[in-house]
């Protein structure tokens, strides 16, 4: 099992979840980030902290297609570690249906 970063993060991207992952398992795209499932120790403590509610245990149904892109990027992207400011525009953002179609696959700054 491993917790997932799913749509809802796409273009808002707080970065509240990668400063309490206590093995640093998150890693940045340009417009969200993703988690390692072969790192994420399942703790859960992440979850509570996205405040886009994107972060989803991978038993919740449905999430295969957010479990695959979290694991590809994550070995693509470089490991972030640190919360920098959100996108200017991420509460107009957030909640926004269909925002697959803004996935970037250019990787973020990392830390
Ligand atoms: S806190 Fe949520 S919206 Fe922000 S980067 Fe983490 S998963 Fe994405
Ligand atoms: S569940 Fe724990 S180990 Fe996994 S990404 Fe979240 S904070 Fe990190």
């Amino acid at each position: 099992m491993s917790y997932v970063v799913t749509e809802n993060c796409i273009k808002c991207k707080y970065m509240d979840c990668v400063e309490v992952c206590p093995v640093d398992c998150f890693y940045e795209g340009e417009n969200m980030l993703v988690i390692n499932p072969d790192e994420c120790i399942d703790c859960g403590v992440c979850e509570p902290e996205c405040p886009a509610e994107a972060i989803k245990p991978d038993t919740e149904p449905d999430l295969d297609g957010w479990l695959a892109l979290n694991a590809q990027y994550a070995k693509e992207w470089p490991n972030v570690t640190m919360k920098r400011e959100p996108p200017a525009d991420a509460k107009d953002w957030d909640g926004i249906a269909g925002k697959k179609a803004q996935f970037s696959s250019n990787p973020g700054e990392g830390d």
